[in-house]
């Protein structure tokens, strides 16, 4: 750029991440005088296929581009997600729900689980989910939304997510980019054009011999990272140490089971397997770890453990825990899995392209690219990928599982330093720390760190204010409170036919 405003900027692949960047970009800057989005993908080598479960964040991103939710949820075939399931992770036969949102109810003005844990000092044993509407509505079937403006409500302190058809989701922001002018090209880029001086790119060439010119190119060619990787030649950080799963094995299948709003997960002797519950199918996948387990193994405990008829052949993917070095390197910002990958143990992928949008948008050059917004980007970016690691590494350091190799290995993990200090703060106190904007919250980490066995020794004084019998009678309250605004709540499928959004 030689001071000029970018005019053309050029998406490179269809997948979930091009096109929520095509829907984004046209929406913010669709009206920018003589501005192009093109969009080229390959219908030919074809979309990663999986991605079907998401985070409460999806809900602003869809509040930007003015999505209307009943309509999202039917051409996606969409249910709801109140958290995600963890089966047999801690040790077989033991399960526990990381909901959205939050537990209890406030008390004396300190977090509600300070007094679950004076509660369980004097002899409760009853488990987090049933203080928390979200693991509590989760495991009955039932979904409604929030009741935000009613603090008083514990339908308050309930949050939702997604769970929908990749594709068919790939195929309704399409629909919304075109809409706001977004041009999109079919076609296979077989080689990518650098200006001889600076690296820039600009341009990249089809089959067919053309070319698309740009001044900013979003890399969103999944794993290939045809332009960030391959031709910008930035290094991918390897963290496989720490996340040692590199393969999955996805087939969907026929509806049967439960029609829980959850995500479940549920470990397994070198990894673990996903259920994705959709209206019209269950999306199933086993990630796991090559260096633990065959391919055929892997295959056959997946399509020994569905809870209906594979709908399709078993498709099988290859990746590497960790992420490029940069995202934004010269005048290339790299999306989705070209930037880099964690494991979906808690659904983070697609939210991570919605958040390196946003903060390019925030960033988004006018003139020239500046070094230091391309630096900070970059460290912000890395840094939520640091925050989602150690969370995934917290499910598989602890466990009381030594079943296999796999597991032996994850729970003897020296845990990266930012995990060690939260574990062993938890484990002292019962507090739950967070730094800076990290992307999960305390409730998160409380579920995550409860739900896999860690046990506090202590907990706020404040906790202790109230006496064993007052506690108890408290946290029965509680529960009573939850239950009964849960039996009132219709079942997801009464609430899809309500809202006109069932398929
Ligand atoms: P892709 O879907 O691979 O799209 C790449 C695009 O680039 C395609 O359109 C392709 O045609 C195009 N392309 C590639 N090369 C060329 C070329 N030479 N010329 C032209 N076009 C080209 N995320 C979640 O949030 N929740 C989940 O539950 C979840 N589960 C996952 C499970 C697994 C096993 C894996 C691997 C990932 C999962 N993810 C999940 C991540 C999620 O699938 C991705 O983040 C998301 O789908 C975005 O993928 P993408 O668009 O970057 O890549």
């Amino acid at each position: 750029m030689n001071g000029e405003p970018i005019r053309k900027i050029v998406i490179v692949g269809g997948g979930t991440a091009g096109w929520m960047a095509a829907a984004a970009i046209a929406k913010i800057l669709g009206e920018f005088p003589g501005l192009s989005i093109q969009l080229v993908e390959s219908d030919a080598i074809g979309t990663v296929g999986v991605g079907e479960a998401t985070i409460p964040q999806i809900l602003s991103f869809h509040k930007l581009l003015e999505i209307d939710e009943n309509e999202f949820v039917r051409e996606t075939h969409a249910t709801y997600k109140l958290g995600i399931e963890f089966v047999d992770w801690l040790r077989p036969g033991h399960s526990y729900v990381h909901p959205f949102g939050t537990y209890g109810l406030d008390m004396l003005g300190i977090e509600f689980h300070h007094f679950w844990l004076r509660g369980q000092e004097a002899g409760e044993t009853v488990p987090l989910d049933p203080y928390s509407i979200g693991a509590a509505a989760g495991r009955a079937g039932k979904f409604f939304w929030p009741q935000l403006n009613n603090p008083r409500s514990p339908l308050s302190k309930l949050a939702y997510a997604f769970q929908f058809d990749a594709r068919l989701y790939a195929a309704f922001l399409r629909r919304r980019a075109e809409a706001h002018g977004v041009i999109r090209l079919e076609g296979k880029v077989i080689q990518v054009h650098q200006d001889g001086e600076t690296g820039f790119v600009e341009s990249v060439e089809l089959e067919d011999g053309s070319r698309i010119e740009g001044e900013l190119f979003i890399d969103c060619s999944g794993f290939r990272s045809l332009l960030l990787g391959q031709a910008l030649q930035v290094p991918f950080e390897d963290w496989s140490k720490w996340l040692p799963c590199d393969r999955a094995v996805a087939v969907p299948c026929t509806l049967g089971g439960d029609r829980q709003p959850l995500t479940r997960s549920t470990a397994r002797p070198a990894g673990w397997q996903w259920r994705i519950p959709l209206q019209h199918r269950i999306g199933n996948g086993h990630v796991y770890s090559s260096a633990h387990m065959e391919q055929d193994k892997a295959t056959d405990l997946l399509l020994a453990n569905l809870d209906g008829e594979p709908l399709a052949e078993p498709n099988h993917l290859r990746f590497t825990a960790g992420h490029r070095a940069q995202f934004w390197e010269k005048n290339v910002v790299a999306l989705g899995l070209a930037g880099g990958f964690l494991e979906p143990l808690e659904s983070t992928a697609i939210h991570l392209v919605q958040s390196s949008i946003a903060r390019f948008m925030a960033f988004f050059p006018t003139t020239a690219f500046g070094e230091q917004e391309r630096l900070r980007f970059n460290r912000d970016t890395r840094r939520e990928y640091v925050d989602i690691r150690d969370f995934l590494v917290l499910h598989y350091k602890s466990t009381e599982r030594d079943d296999s190799e796999f597991w032996r290995y994850c729970r003897n993990l020296p845990p990266p330093d930012g995990l060690a200090e939260k574990m062993a703060i938890f484990e002292g106190s019962g507090r739950v720390v967070r730094e800076h904007d990290e992307f999960f919250t305390e409730p998160s980490w409380l579920a995550v760190m409860a739900g896999q066995g860690i046990t506090p020794k202590g907990y706020h004084p404040v906790a202790g204010m109230l006496d064993e019998a007052e506690t108890k009678k408290r946290l029965e309250h509680i529960r009573q409170v939850i239950a009964q605004a849960v039996s009132q709540m219709p079942t997801q499928e009464d609430f899809l036919q309500q809202q006109g959004s069932a398929i």
